[in-house]
């Protein structure tokens, strides 16, 4: 991890087989392949956070005797942004299965050069204390990480936010380090080179909630 990012493409793993398929333009026009492979990788990726978590140590009886295990000394709150996390979320509640979870719907508003992002739903259990995953799987211009953020603050204050997604623009790394209030870290797939003036990740995949969910209007 170097300084607070963690980007899972930098190794070598089976990790870059989902992902090139996720990128691959004739790949990702199954649907069912592009959901699994997002979900694919928010399992890893959920691995890999597990790993920083704070663990204890308790006794587990078997049919034969007991064992000692460090365990879980809390889940973390999974927090995911509508729509396109859907399928990343599962993945990490596949790993995290007795989390607490929330949901912010959220959609861009495109103008000819800038871009803003509407929040119009949120449902959040408290957060306080809590260790928060923020999940985003393509962290873009990162407003809509830091508006989300922002509403979350309103359900108390996280011990710490891993910000998760599968691929990142500078600029979006850039705007969270110079506003993010809480302590956090940054966990994603990839660290592309730019947005394009519509505001999308280059190389990238294209818009994950269409390939997850088909086009809206
Ligand atoms: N959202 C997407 O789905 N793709 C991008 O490249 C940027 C935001």
């Amino acid at each position: 991890m170097i300084d607070n990012v963690f980007v899972l493409g930098d190794q070598q793993s089976i990790a870059n087989e989902f992902i090139a398929e996720l990128r691959d333009h004739t790949i990702q026009k199954d649907r069912l392949r592009f959901r699994r492979n997002m979900e694919r990788l928010g399992e890893l990726l959920a691995y890999e956070i597990s790993k920083t978590l704070r663990y204890e140590k308790r006794k587990i009886e078997t049919p034969l005797g007991h064992t000692l295990l460090q365990l879980l000394k809390e889940y973390p709150v999974l927090v995911t942004i509508l729509r396109a996390g859907i399928p990343f979320h599962h993945g990490f509640l596949n790993v995290f299965d007795k989390a607490d979870c929330g949901f912010i719907g959220a959609y861009r508003n495109e103008n000819e050069d800038s871009i803003t992002v509407t929040m119009n739903y949120i449902s959040v259990p408290s957060i306080e204390g809590k260790a928060v995953v923020l999940l985003d799987p393509m962290l873009a211009t990162g407003r809509s990480v830091l508006d989300a953020h922002k509403l979350l603050l309103k359900q108390g204050t996280p011990s710490h936010v891993y910000i998760v997604s599968v691929v990142a623009a500078p600029e979006g790394i850039r705007l969270l380090k110079d506003n993010l209030s809480s302590p956090y870290s940054l966990w994603t797939c990839a660290v592309d080179e730019k947005l394009n003036t519509s505001f999308y990740i280059v190389p990238g995949l294209g818009d994950a909630g269409d390939l997850s969910y088909g086009d809206k209007v």
